[in-house]
């Protein structure tokens, strides 16, 4: 049966598609053809015979001369009569006869034909393969990390158990793909995992495990597998698994962090070693309104401004640089450079109000993550989370003015909008910037394609599952450490070459070579960074620089930096 469907889904691709359409029109055609001469033989038969006829026996007629049958129960008696017979025994003939098998058999049997002939899902990944990304299920994450992989030039297979999907990402999409259940050894074998640079297991929790100890009884290849429950990861790391990313634990919080206003220390994305990266949203600071010069944040903190978002686009900032109600920057510094901070506005993490929307386990997870801040936040959902006991959510359907204002939507300082449906989080985005139009947004991108609407509907920060997921996955592959700011820009290392060793900043020109911009230098012996070093600061091989850049910049890092 299933077969059956697959070999159906055939016409329904690509240029058996098309010419499906040509075959509705031909039947239209036909049947048109049928109508018209029923009618003219009711009349011919009334007007040279004086017989009446039904429609319906007129149609019976037509068929049977048409189709050559010729049962002979009803015929003609006059010579005009006998010329209208022949005249659609003979379109009968043509159309019926040998139009439309003709049709049939160019149009859908020969290229059907032709098609299973050609397509034999691949043998195997060649022999002497090696350094590929074996992926097991696609999905919007995997997708985004395929383009990548593509933009790298890392060669990877797809892995599939679906004969239907196997030709379609073959033929339609031009990916290589290994046609079989990944939990095979043989399959395993095909896919030559002994030599890959690594497997991607993402097909659900048990089929992931089924794999893990699969890709283990063969070899010691590096797994890394996605999970939703993060108390699924420890199966997985006892099954073989070496890297588990727990995806909507770690999306909570980068939505959580960023939906904060109150507190420098609560907007650390993340270090590296002593260095903390923090978003910081000006709204609400003494900073409104000035220029980066004027404001004097590094005088006064330490901490440096190494780039500043605004709705969606990021810039790295110069002196003149105005410091706008919307503008979110992206300091760099310790953490004593964040509490001088917290100390120059007075904020307090304590006197923020969050509000999320859908308490699903994206949702949860930025709740736990706003507990330890601790930052006070209410939970929105239409039904309550039969997995969380820890926190407790206003219950309605948040498309309500009055469960918004229930929730304290007019106090509230920022917003986290995190359901699974896009077209919802397109909506409370919108909804929301009109009833509280300071409130700082935060929403979640089910889907890529939808992050440029949820900007246009007023979001300030959009987290797309799909980017995050495919950057920690391309982070783990590229064996580098980076801290991913939002969609397109990213905080990365790259030891000095030796080629630059004696240079400056300036004359090694790796802003004009690359586009990224040198945020801090990290030395080996010495305990604390130079955070933003000057222009003549000079380089030698025993530094580390560190980058803000977009990946295609740090690409450029990698090619032209040797
Ligand atoms: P995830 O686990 O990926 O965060 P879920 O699908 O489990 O995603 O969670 C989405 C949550 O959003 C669900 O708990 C759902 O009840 C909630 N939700 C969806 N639409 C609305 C709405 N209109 N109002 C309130 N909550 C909503
Ligand atoms: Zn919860």
């Amino acid at each position: 049966m299933k077969t059956i469907a697959v070999e159906l889904a055939y016409f329904l691709r690509g240029r058996a598609r098309q010419n499906l359409k040509v075959l509705v029109l031909y039947c239209s055609f036909l049947l048109a053809i049928i109508i018209l001469y029923a009618f003219l033989f009711q009349y011919l038969m009334l007007r040279l015979e004086g017989r009446e006829f039904s429609i319906i026996a007129s149609i019976y007629w037509v068929i049977t001369v048409m189709t050559t049958l010729g049962f002979g129960d009803i015929t003609f008696h006059s010579d005009p009569g006998y010329l209208f017979a022949n005249l659609v025994t003979i379109s009968g003939v043509v159309f019926l006869l040998i139009l439309l098998p003709f049709g049939m058999v160019s149009l859908f049997l020969a290229p059907w034909i032709e098609n299973r002939m050609r397509y034999r899902p691949t043998k195997g990944v060649p022999a002497g393969t090696s350094g590929h990304v074996v992926i097991c299920g696609l999905d919007p994450v995997t997708r985004t990390l395929i383009r990548k992989l593509q933009a790298h030039g890392i060669p990877f297979f797809i892995a599939t158990p679906l004969y239907e999907e196997a030709i379609r990402l073959e033929e339609d999409e031009g990916m290589q793909v290994v046609f079989g259940d990944p939990s095979e050894a043989e399959v395993l074998q095909k896919l030559r995992v002994e030599t890959a640079r690594c497997v991607i297991a993402n097909l659900g929790v048990t089929e992931d495990i089924n794999i893990i100890l699969t890709v283990r009884s063969l070899c010691d290849t590096q797994i890394i597998t996605l999970v939703d429950e993060p108390e699924h990861a420890q199966f997985l790391r006892l099954a073989g698994a070496n890297q588990v990313i727990p995806l909507k634990k770690i999306l909570g919080r980068y939505l959580a962090t960023r939906a904060t206003t109150q507190g420098a220390l609560a907007h650390v994305l993340d270090s590296f070693g002593k260095l903390l990266i923090a978003e910081l949203p000006v709204h609400g600071t003494l900073f409104v309104g000035k220029r980066l010069a004027d404001a004097r944040i590094r005088e006064q903190t330490g901490l440096a401004v190494v780039g500043v978002w605004g709705r969606g686009s990021f810039a790295i900032p110069d002196r003149d640089t105005v410091l706008a109600d919307d503008t979110v920057m992206v300091v760099v510094g310790t953490r004593e450079h964040l509490e001088a901070l917290e100390r120059l506005t007075g904020e307090k993490a304590e006197e923020d109000l969050v509000l999320i929307i859908g308490h699903g386990r994206i949702g949860c997870s930025a709740a736990t993550f706003l507990d330890s801040r601790p930052v006070p936040y209410i939970l929105v959902d239409r039904a309550t989370n039969p997995d969380c006991s820890e926190h407790i959510a206003v219950i309605g359907d948040a498309t309500s003015r009055t469960i918004l204002e229930g929730a304290a939507i007019d106090q509230a300082k920022g917003l986290i909008v995190t359901t699974n449906d896009d077209g919802a989080n397109i909506f409370f985005t919108l909804a929301c910037r009109r009833l509280n139009p300071h409130i700082r947004i935060v929403a979640r991108a089910n889907r890529e394609e939808n992050v440029d609407q949820l900007y246009a509907a007023g979001a300030d920060f959009v987290v797309s599952n799909a980017s995050v997921g495919a950057n920690i996955l391309m982070n783990i592959l590229e064996n580098k450490e980076s801290i991913f700011l939002s969609e397109g820009m990213q905080v990365f290392r790259y030891p000095v070459p030796a080629s630059m060793d004696g240079e400056t900043i300036a004359t090694a020109r790796i802003r004009t070579l690359t586009g990224s911009t040198v945020i801090a230098l990290e030395r080996s012996e010495q305990k604390e960074p130079t955070i933003l070093p000057t222009p003549d600061a000079v380089l030698s091989q025993d530094m580390t620089l560190i980058l803000i850049g977009s990946p295609e910049q740090e690409a450029r890092c990698r090619e032209k930096l040797h």
